[in-house]
């Protein structure tokens, strides 16, 4: 499994582009990037879908412009599709970016426990609220990688603050969900660098 990070936007969002045996998945499309669509064009892989960890505009701005490339399938909690029509529209103004997710026709949820089968990966899907009501993470049970999203970053977890955000519940998903995994599980967070379950475990 080969892993691709782009770091994008005014809050330097990472997102990802996973690929094996030509397939590929983009993970949080933060926003849109000539270069990562001239990546998988040149590089000639197949996107086989498109993962959001939450709804946050700093993770889903790019989603239309690379619908507009690309024919695939979005995943997204459930408990996040609100947001991504309306709540992340009043955050993105704050930037002064104009919003465009709301023209896209979701999609398929992404379910707790459930299995992604995209070509030749697949990620199960644990869903770990507490930043937003609907993140989750996805995992790569056979390489060991996390794509966290906002809820784990090297040294720290998501803020609660904002809209459907819960520090008890942030709390609980890391704890139950996140430190149950094997110490050898790479994380790669929405920001900032990358780690591994056995390095935050100091912190839980
Ligand atoms: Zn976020």
């Amino acid at each position: 499994m080969d892993i691709k990070t782009f770091i994008e936007g005014p809050v330097g969002t990472n997102m990802y582009i996973v690929s094996e045996g030509g397939d590929c998945v983009i993970i949080d499309p933060a926003f849109y990037d000539e270069e990562a669509v001239r990546y998988i064009m040149n590089t000639g892989l197949t996107l086989r879908a498109i993962l959001l960890t939450h709804a946050h505009f700093d993770h889903t701005m790019g989603l239309s412009d690379y619908l507009d490339c690309f024919d695939t399938d979005v995943y997204l909690s459930e408990d996040d599709r609100e947001m991504l029509y309306v709540g992340a529209k009043d955050a993105s103004s704050a930037f002064g970016i104009t919003y465009k997710v709301s023209e896209v026709p979701l999609t398929l949820a992404a379910a707790d426990g459930e299995t992604i089968e995209a070509g030749k990966l697949s990620f199960r899907v644990i869903a770990t609220p507490g930043h937003t009501r609907g993140s989750v993470c996805y995992l790569s049970e056979k390489d060991h990688v996390l794509f966290s999203g906002d809820t784990l970053f090297f040294a720290g977890a998501g803020r609660t603050d904002l809209y459907s955000g819960s520090y008890i519940q942030l709390m609980s998903s890391i704890h139950n969900k996140l430190m149950a995994l094997p110490d050898e599980t790479a994380v790669y967070s929405g920001h900032g660098r990358s780690t591994t379950i056995e390095n935050e475990r100091r912190y839980y």
